[in-house]
């Protein structure tokens, strides 16, 4: 995929339409690679800053932010695979409480709706807004509907609209069509997924 793909956010297989509101920004941010084919805009500083700069807010990348970015989209990945019927990652949910401390998020109340906020500034600020985000979508229900596919290359955020909310490829045409002959299909067939 290209790498203006990835930092726009705008690329969504299967016609899907983003996610919703401030949920569409964790949507982005798991979709910050393509692991599939690459690239990986959390190989270095400069992707990471780029993409901030784009979505969220300008922040400069210091030692140990990358790994810790590159951590937390990991761990919301984990966790959108557990939305679509696939094993929680254990350790994810440390990643995202520690996350939250970092960030120093805090309750606040103006006129408009709750929301937490960071105290935070820099990389772990921004990772906190990410948080929120994922956060306030938990509350209001938007958050079972933002999957990951579980083809294991690919492992794309998607939302689905669907009905039932019953997709479970990125793509039918992508994936899906892939792997539905294939040893994954059979297995997830057999668990009754
Ligand atoms: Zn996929």
């Amino acid at each position: 995929m290209e790498r203006e793909a990835l930092l726009s956010g705008l690329v969504h297989p299967g016609d899907r339409r983003p996610a919703p509101g401030s949920l569409a920004v964790v949507q982005a941010f798991v979709n910050t690679v393509d692991r599939e084919h690459g690239p990986d805009l959390l190989d270095d500083a400069a992707g990471l800053e780029e993409w901030l700069q784009r979505h969220l807010l300008p922040a400069h990348v210091r030692p140990g932010d990358l790994e810790r970015a590159r951590a937390l989209r990991e761990a919301l990945r984990s966790l959108l695979l557990a939305n679509n019927g696939e094993r929680p990652d254990p350790g994810a949910q440390d990643v995202l409480e520690q996350a939250g401390r970092r960030a120093g998020l805090e309750a606040a109340f103006p006129p408009d709706g709750a929301a937490l906020v960071p105290a935070a500034g820099g990389v772990d600020g921004a990772l906190g807004r990410i948080l929120a985000a994922a956060f306030a979508a938990m509350l209001d229900g938007s958050w079972q509907r933002l999957k990951a596919c579980p083809r294991d290359v690919c492992g794309w955020a998607f939302y689905d609209r669907s009905t039932n909310a019953s997709a479970t490829w990125c793509s039918m045409r992508v994936c899906g069509g892939r792997v539905k002959a294939g040893a994954y299909y059979r297995r997830r067939r057999a668990s009754g997924h």
